[in-house]
């Protein structure tokens, strides 16, 4: 096999720049690596928000990481996966610290480095541009706007062949990560209610999973109509319009005094606070949106205290990947979890439209055609 492999990628030289779709080059998987052919690639809020380096990711990067694909090549330690198997890439973890071996690979102690570094842990790029300079890569442990990726054995899931590939990206971390939050972070209860604050994809995926999960009072809040509509047709049981309606005081109404469960997904302070201040009395909040680095948010310690109120951050849903994602791929193929009516589906040279299109709003979850 090759020691390289010429590519096609989209890189962000400079902060908020567009994609720009380049001819590239990347090494063959060592070790425990895997090579990946990526099908296609889910667009995330969290590639924007990189992007615009709220998270200082080093530039020129390769983003992307809700990659699908096709095993093309694997590294001589891989045990468990083939050439030809179908995966989905999620988020990378070191799989022996204390949080990895404790089953929440989420909370690795490597987190932060293994995703966001721009670099293997070593400190070395896979990839080069047609000039022949690293180009910042390992995005997620993967770096999918392109059109192959290196993993790890580790974070490259295999998912049924049988399954429609194409759509699973995004179950590597925005699906996951609202669906993790309401059935492994916060544990949503049949007969509860729950408040989704955001009815973006992660906010609907969360939404979904409520369902799957037997809350029988399901609230999404968000600004644009047209979500809190999708939001109906996936089961929320209300919503609510937070720049029409007082949002606590319609969930107070509506819950006959506050909400067991809720999870905040804008990445804004005020409504995080909307969410603690709307929660029931031993109510429980996540939070997974991600505002810039540094943000402050207050509540009211009386009520926090006297509520006996929870907020806990959730990092990928909390979910263990291997076990999770494929629980997801058959909660779908058996019509439970209907998260492909969030997708949008564009080709690789309109990748910046669709960017600009879930900004908009106009598109839930983008997902990306590579191949
Ligand atoms: P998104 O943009 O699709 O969803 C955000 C939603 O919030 C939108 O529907 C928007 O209309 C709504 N919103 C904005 N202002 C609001 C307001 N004042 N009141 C109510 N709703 C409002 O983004 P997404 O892809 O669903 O991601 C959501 C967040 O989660 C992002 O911040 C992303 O970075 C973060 N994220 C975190 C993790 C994690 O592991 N914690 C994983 C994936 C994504
Ligand atoms: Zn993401």
């Amino acid at each position: 096999s090759p020691a390289f492999y010429d590519i096609r990628a989209a890189v962000t030289r400079e902060q908020s720049a567009p994609f720009v779709i380049e001819d590239a080059r990347i090494r063959a998987p060592k070790n425990d690596e895997v090579l990946v052919k990526i099908l296609a690639t889910g667009m995330c809020h969290t590639d924007m928000i990189v992007r615009d380096q709220y998270y200082p990711v080093p530039l020129p990067a390769v983003l992307g990481h809700e990659g699908a694909g096709i095993v093309e090549a694997v590294g001589p330690q891989v045990q468990g996966l083939s050439v030809g198997d179908h995966v989905v890439l999620t988020y990378g973890y070191c799989s022996h610290c204390h949080q990895c071996s404790d089953g929440h690979a989420a909370y690795c102690d490597e987190f932060y480095p293994r995703n966001f570094q721009g670099s293997d842990v070593n400190g070395e790029t896979a990839l080069q541009d047609a000039n022949g300079k690293p180009l910042h890569d390992h995005f997620f442990a993967q770096s999918s706007f392109a059109s192959y990726a290196l993993s790890l054995e580790s974070n490259a899931v295999k998912v049924p062949a049988d399954a429609p590939l194409e759509l699973l990206g995004p179950l590597g971390c925005g699906i996951q990560t609202g669906a993790g939050a309401v059935i492994n972070s916060l544990k949503v209860t049949p007969g509860s209610s729950f408040v989704s604050f955001g009815a973006g994809a992660v906010g609907l995926s969360a939404v979904l999973a409520a369902r799957v999960a037997g809350a029988t009072t399901i609230i999404a809040v968000d600004v644009v109509p047209s979500r809190l509509e999708l939001a109906l047709e996936l089961g929320a049981t209300h919503v609510i319009n937070s720049l029409e309606e007082d949002a606590v005081a319609r969930i107070k109404e509506i819950t006959h005094g506050g909400t067991k469960f809720a999870l905040e997904s804008t990445g804004r302070p005020q409504v995080l606070r909307q969410g603690i201040d709307s929660l029931g009395l031993l109510g429980a909040i996540g939070v997974v949106g991600a505002p810039k680095l540094g943000t402050d948010a207050s509540f009211d310690v009386n009520d926090v205290l006297l509520g006996g109120k929870t907020i806990r951050g959730i990092v990928e849903g909390d979910s263990n990947p291997k076990q999770f994602i494929p629980m997801l791929v058959e909660l779908y193929q058996q019509g439970r979890f209907p998260f492909d009516k969030l997708v949008k589906f564009y080709d690789f040279e309109q990748i910046n439209q669709a960017a600009a299109d879930s900004e908009k709003g106009i598109t839930l979850k983008p997902i990306v055609r590579i191949a």
